[in-house]
């Protein structure tokens, strides 16, 4: 894979994808890791003197504009970590983006408008998102791809851009690239993978393959839920996709024919609704009232994680044990994550809100092996599959 050292950048328009999908929080950004980890791929360039345009996402709008989903509170947080001028486009391929590059210097930078806002970006057919791809390629001369949290996709600025530029990777693709292969071949066991979150919907095809990889998955968050249930528990009114029950159910038998421990929670806590004051209690796993909500792993299922963790030589995790925006709810997050940092296993973190939980819970990271910035990408990565924005940029 080349990296922007084998580019000769001076003096180019470099177009890179970044990740800049952050959590907001009353039009601020809330947690700026991604932003940062952008930090020393755009650095490097701009210190080179190119001409540099910035193209990220920010949550899942419609294929069409939507203020919500601007990036300029993005652009106005890069420009003061970075101490330069950030110029928006309001747009991303329009009038406003081509005069912003147009006026670009040598050494300056433009962040372009949300690419979701243009329904090219992330649609299934090939033409339109090939003619997003041309609009985005007229911009440049070059192009670098940093944002490692959306290779797993095959999105306009990850993939068909990457055909039309002679491209390399940037610097954090690269770290990204090069921790991740430590899961994949040759990974030191014990290898303890533990899932967490809310996007269980998404990420829970992802089990299949981590049965086979790994020695033991601590299953956590509302990702446990599918599996109590399974197991023949109710789960009162927690989060809980019900069509997952049947696959759940297949894991668990899956993980006892290859000798992988599953391991769910022995106990839950609860409240009668999601707030940051409801009174919450702990209860056994197969004793959740039918009017509350699983918002944590309680506290025995820390003790045991923690454990499991302790014995490890590799851990993975992504996806927080519970609702740790609220503090009451925070207490199994906070344990795996002093469980990993404690452990002399090499641990990887991985997954936007997961890194933004760490962060806030006071663990810096420094403290972990290496905190991805990817989920849904690096769990697609640590099962071996081909990600298409990695792909890519192998062919030439
Ligand atoms: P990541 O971004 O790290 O991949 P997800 O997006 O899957 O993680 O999930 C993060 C969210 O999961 C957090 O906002 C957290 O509040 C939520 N969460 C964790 N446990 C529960 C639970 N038991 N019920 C509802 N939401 C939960
Ligand atoms: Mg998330």
């Amino acid at each position: 894979m080349k990296t922007i050292d084998d580019l000769a950048v001076a003096g180019q328009r470099v177009l890179v994808r970044d990740d800049l999908n952050v959590p907001l929080n009353g039009g601020r950004v809330a947690d700026d890791g991604r932003i940062q980890a952008a930090l020393p791929t755009l650095v490097a360039l701009l210190d080179r003197d190119a001409e540099v345009i910035v193209c990220a996402h920010l949550g899942r709008p419609d294929g069409k504009p939507d203020p919500k989903y601007s990036l300029a509170p993005v652009a106005a947080r890069l420009g003061e970590l970075l101490g330069r001028e950030v110029r928006f486009a309001a747009d991303t391929v329009g009038p406003a983006a081509r005069a912003a590059v147009s006026a670009l210097q040598p050494g300056g930078l433009v962040m372009l408008e949300n690419l979701r806002f243009n329904e090219g970006e992330t649609s299934k057919d090939d033409t339109l998102r090939g003619r997003f791809a041309d609009q985005l390629a007229a911009l440049a001369g070059l192009y670098v791809a940093d944002g490692f949290g959306a290779v797993h996709r095959k999105h306009a600025s990850v993939y068909d851009v990457a055909l039309r530029l002679p491209h390399a990777a940037g610097y954090l693709v690269q770290a990204e690239v090069a921790a991740l292969n430590r899961l994949t071949a040759d990974v030191r066991r014990p290898y303890v993978v533990v899932l967490g979150g809310a996007k269980v919907t998404d990420k829970f095809d992802t089990i299949g393959s981590l049965i086979t990889a790994a020695d033991t998955i601590l299953i956590g968050g509302a990702m446990a839920f599918p599996f109590l249930v399974a197991q023949g528990d109710k789960v009162g009114t927690s989060l809980l996709d019900a069509s997952l029950v049947d696959t759940a159910a297949g894991y668990l038998e899956q993980a006892v024919r290859a000798g992988t421990r599953i391991v769910l929670p022995p106990d839950v806590i609860v409240a009668a609704e999601r707030t940051a004051d409801a009174p919450h209690q702990v209860v056994s796993a197969y004793a959740i009232p039918a009017d509350q909500i699983g918002l944590d792993i309680g506290p025995e299922s820390a003790q045991l994680f923690a454990a499991s963790i302790r014995g490890a030589s590799t851990v993975f995790w992504n996806g927080p044990m519970g609702v740790f925006e609220l503090p009451a709810f925070a207490g199994g997050t906070r344990a795996v994550a002093a469980a990993l940092t404690g452990s002399r296993a090499f641990t990887v973190v991985g997954g936007g809100d997961t890194g933004a939980a760490i962060r806030a819970l006071g663990f810096p990271d420094g403290a972990f092996g290496y905190v991805s910035t990817g989920g849904g990408a690096s769990l697609e990565f640590i099962q071996g599959k081909t990600l298409p924005g990695l792909a890519v940029l192998d062919d030439r």
